[in-house]
């Protein structure tokens, strides 16, 4: 058996040891088998972030905003000519297929730090005459920001957060999730090689207890934080401590709304791509799919073939494969013990329902595209996020009916409406409390578009040019003649 590789933390422009030589495992979800190792982010590399993000931030900020942008679109360059590799690191750690992650999180990724390197240039501030006198504004970085991720788009997720904030000046101390550490180190690697200078974007390991430390810091000007509800509650409680701006992407269980005159071939394409594209594991997954009752039959006969017929699951690097591994057992059997919670409660199990053993990956954490019908608004699978691949379908009659049941949960990440009526479907978005929406499409976010959400889901937006506000602070200068 060869050894494991140790990976270290990634602070000003290199890999550094922690010291103390504690690590943690890295699993790979489609085998079971430990992938790697990763140093745990102690004091001694904190320190060493936080001082190295002190200098980079003294270097970055002081450039043109050209030179940023060209720097980053460096970065770009690489990211799109390393696709496969980056994407491959991808699918062995989260699990996801390589058909999505070769075409879909790198790629975006990078669309993102090109958009923000495009815009920087164009950040400006204004001025106004006061009578002789006048103002001025500038819109001047933070300082040091911190990202925190999630597992599900590692890659993508240290991109999002990493190109408004450099684009805007500012450096960033990023911590991945621990199950999928890899991501964010080779962009670190990328920035270096496309000459970021050192400290601009470092990247601390660990788990909640590196992201706690991140939080409290006083040297740390804003948290941008991808997650759970619960922690990002956490996060804002610890950030409120040094009165850290917050930027918070946080869960959903968004309403997918299909009318009867929808075509109902799309709606079950974009109700399929809402629940089982990565597995499930999506945060504006629309797993309320409320369906009008004179389609429902018809609907729900298409979704189990289709279902059925059509997703493949197994090794996730087979290309064959488009439905891969959940990111772990623990999060395996969460998922196995919601859906024992939905037979228990009484909705229809149209398929699905248990764990999978694919032939070519039989040690994987995988759990069968499931689908519940006859679901109710007071299930427990219509309320809680599952972050698997298991859909609760949901009949209604009329459109205030659909809009008032759409609304009722305290999360608003995300919706979705199929309708042939177009007037219908705007008026129906429009009284939706969610930030990301869909009318005859479901789950596309290109990087101009703003997304988060509202209520419960999340402070603040990612992408779109809204997002450099959030990246930049207004100094007013007052001029006397
Ligand atoms: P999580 O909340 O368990 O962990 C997220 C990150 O927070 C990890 O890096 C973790 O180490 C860190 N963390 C844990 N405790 C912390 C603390 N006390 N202080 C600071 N950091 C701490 O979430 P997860 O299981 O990794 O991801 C799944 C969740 O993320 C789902 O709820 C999903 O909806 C959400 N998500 C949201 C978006 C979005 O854009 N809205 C995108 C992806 C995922």
């Amino acid at each position: 058996m060869s050894a494991l590789i140790t990976y270290q933390n990634y602070v000003h422009g290199k890999y550094i040891s922690n010291g103390s030589g504690e690590t943690f495992e890295v699993i790979n979800p489609a085998t079971g088998d430990v992938s790697y190792l990763v140093e745990v982010a102690t004091e001694t590399v904190q320190q060493a972030a936080i001082a190295s993000a002190k200098a980079g931030f003294a270097i970055w900020s002081a450039m043109t905003p050209i030179e940023r942008s060209r720097i980053l679109l460096k970065a770009v360059a690489l990211l799109r000519e390393q696709n496969d590799e980056l994407a491959a690191g991808e699918v062995l750690d989260t699990g996801k297929p390589w058909q999505e992650a070769s075409v879909v999180d790198v790629v975006t990724g990078a669309d993102s730090i090109e958009f923000f390197a495009g815009l920087a240039p164009s950040i400006e501030g204004n001025q106004q005459p006061v009578g002789a006198d006048f103002y001025y504004t500038r819109r001047e970085p933070l300082g040091i920001c911190a990202g925190i991720g999630a597992w599900n788009y590692p890659l993508q997720i240290a991109c999002w957060k990493a190109a408004p904030a450099l684009a805007c000046g500012n450096v960033m101390i990023f911590k991945p999730s621990e199950e999928t550490p890899r991501g964010a180190m080779r962009l670190a690697e990328i920035f270096t090689q496309a000459g970021v200078p050192d400290g601009v974007f470092n990247v601390v390991q660990g788990d909640g207890k590196v992201g706690a430390w991140l939080t409290s810091n006083e040297d740390i000007a804003k948290v941008s934080f991808t997650g759970e509800v619960g922690t990002g509650k956490k996060v804002m409680a610890a950030a409120a401590g040094t009165l850290k701006d917050v930027t918070m992407e946080l869960g959903g269980k968004s309403p997918l709304i299909i009318f009867n005159d929808a075509d109902v071939e799309n709606a079950v394409s974009a109700a399929m791509l809402a629940n089982f594209y990565t597995q499930g594991e999506v945060c504006t997954n629309g797993t309320r799919v409320f369906v009008q009752q004179d389609i429902y039959p018809q609907f729900i006969q298409r979704l189990k073939e289709r279902t059925e017929q059509n997703i493949v699951c197994g090794d996730p690097m087979d290309p064959n494969t488009n439905f891969g591994a959940l990111i772990s057992r623990d999060h395996q059997q969460k998922v196995l013990d919601y859906i024992e919670i939905g037979k228990q409660e009484g909705a229809t199990l149209l398929t699905g329902g248990s764990a999978l053993k694919p032939d070519n990956a039989p040690n994987g954490f995988f759990v069968a595209p499931t689908i519940f019908t006859d679901c109710t608004d007071e299930m427990t699978l219509s309320k809680e996020e599952v972050f698997g691949p298991v859909m609760s379908v949901l009949t209604f009659t009329d459109e205030d009916e659909v809009v008032k049941r759409a609304n009722s949960t305290h999360l608003g990440l995300a919706a979705g409406v199929f309708t042939q009526d177009i007037t219908r479907a705007h008026r129906v978005i429009h009284q939706i409390q969610a930030g990301i929406c869909w009318i005859n499409a479901y789950g596309a976010s290109p990087a101009e578009m703003p997304v988060g959400g509202y209520k419960m889901s999340g402070i603040g937006r990612e992408n779109g040019s809204e997002t450099l506000k959030a990246y930049t602070q207004i100094k007013a200068v007052y001029v006397g003649m």
